[in-house]
């Protein structure tokens, strides 16, 4: 494994759009260069989405060789990347330290949504979660979050798939127990790559601090619970996080979120066989999507190494969505996409490791 090195460089892919201006600034004015080279580099960086310096072929040879000197681009670097039939795409990506992380392409209708880490590995340990049993390694700085997109969009460039217009943080980790890099890598997505907010969803699985401070961010970022269960004893035994947040207060928070953003929240179900699955759940499932006309994703399990749990049956979970609709729930019952490469939260790692 790599160590890194003991001064390191600035890396410019984890500033956000203002400090990364004042640096670049700072840095040409030091060297009695003109003030626009700033303006170059973000483009290079915002739009070009170049891994190096090298790369910035309108500044002169002195000034790439003077960046690559103060400054490094720490972008992940692809280890692996699968192509499912249903054309998910799901890569892994090497850290500068060694870590794995991974994310997902998902291109639909008319969407393409990237989901990404905020994580290597994750410290909530939930059951049903192959990254969960993974354990926690470390949190990713902004940059390895950012560049996660940043490496996706140059893959979809080259293989004809247009601009990722939705991302989501549902691949490894908690974001919001990443406070030291999550806030930062929502204002780079949004004023960097110019991902509108609205486009960008914060998934969770009741981190109550981190979904008051989302709250109270100026900008429209999305927000989608992690519930896996309306009641609290039953979902404790899914999500270790509810003995620390208990689902009563994790709703109070989302309720608080709910009125100062105005945004309609989401609440994510995975559905597994015998043990989420009674259709007397789906009462008081109905009543805490009520409380905040929130919207339901129903998402069928996916089997993971670690214990022998499977999938509610389809007819089932159809059961489910029609007794939620019929209580005026609004709900969608999600296709497992990327079966057929394990773009389950956690697997594609679990496998390389496996596999050597
Ligand atoms: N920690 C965050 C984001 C990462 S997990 C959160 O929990 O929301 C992203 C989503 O994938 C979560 O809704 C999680 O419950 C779900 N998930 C994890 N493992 C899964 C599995 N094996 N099958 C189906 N969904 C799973």
């Amino acid at each position: 494994m790599s160590k890194i090195p003991l001064k390191a460089k600035t890396d410019l892919l984890s500033m956000t759009p203002d400090d990364l201006h004042l640096a670049l600034s700072r840095h040409f004015s030091d060297r009695g260069q003109p003030d626009y080279r700033a303006g170059q580099v973000k483009s290079w960086l915002y739009q070009g989405l170049v891994n190096h310096f090298s790369e910035m072929t309108n500044l002169p040879l002195e000034e790439r060789k003077a960046l690559e000197s103060a400054f490094e681009i720490d972008q992940p670097t692809p280890k692996m990347v699968q192509v499912s039939q249903d054309s998910t795409v799901k890569h892994l990506w090497t850290l500068k330290d060694g870590e794995l992380i991974e994310s997902v392409l998902i291109p639909t209708d008319r969407r393409l949504t990237l989901c990404i880490s905020s994580q290597a590995g994750c410290a909530m340990a939930c059951t049903f979660c192959a990254t969960g049993w993974g354990g926690f390694k470390r949190q990713l700085t902004a940059g390895e979050i950012v560049g996660q997109y940043r490496a996706s969009q140059r893959w979809a460039n080259k293989d004809g798939c247009g601009p990722i217009t939705n991302i989501v943080f549902m691949g490894m980790g908690e974001p919001l127990a990443n406070q030291r890099s999550l806030p930062n890598s929502l204002t780079i997505l949004n004023q960097g790559y110019r991902i509108g907010a609205r486009r960008i969803t914060v998934s969770t699985v009741g981190f109550v601090p981190g979904i008051i401070s989302l709250a109270k961010r100026p900008e429209q970022f999305g927000l989608a619970l992690s519930l896996h269960s309306p009641v609290s004893k039953l979902r404790e035994e899914l999500i270790p996080l509810e003995k620390q947040f208990p689902l009563a207060d994790v709703l109070q928070a989302i309720d608080d979120f709910k009125r100062d953003k105005g945004r309609r929240v989401t609440l994510e179900y995975t559905m597994i066989r015998g043990i989420n699955d009674d259709l007397d759940l789906v009462h008081s499932l109905g009543d805490i999507a009520l409380r905040f006309n929130a919207f339901v994703n129903l998402i069928p399990f996916n089997p993971i190494p670690q214990n022998e749990w499977k999938a509610t049956e389809p007819e089932r979970i159809l059961e489910f969505a029609n007794r939620l609709k019929s209580r005026g729930v609004s709900v969608a019952v999600r296709e497992t996409r990327g079966r057929d490469i394990d773009a389950a939260c956690g697997q594609l790692k679990a496998h390389a490791m496996n596999n050597g």
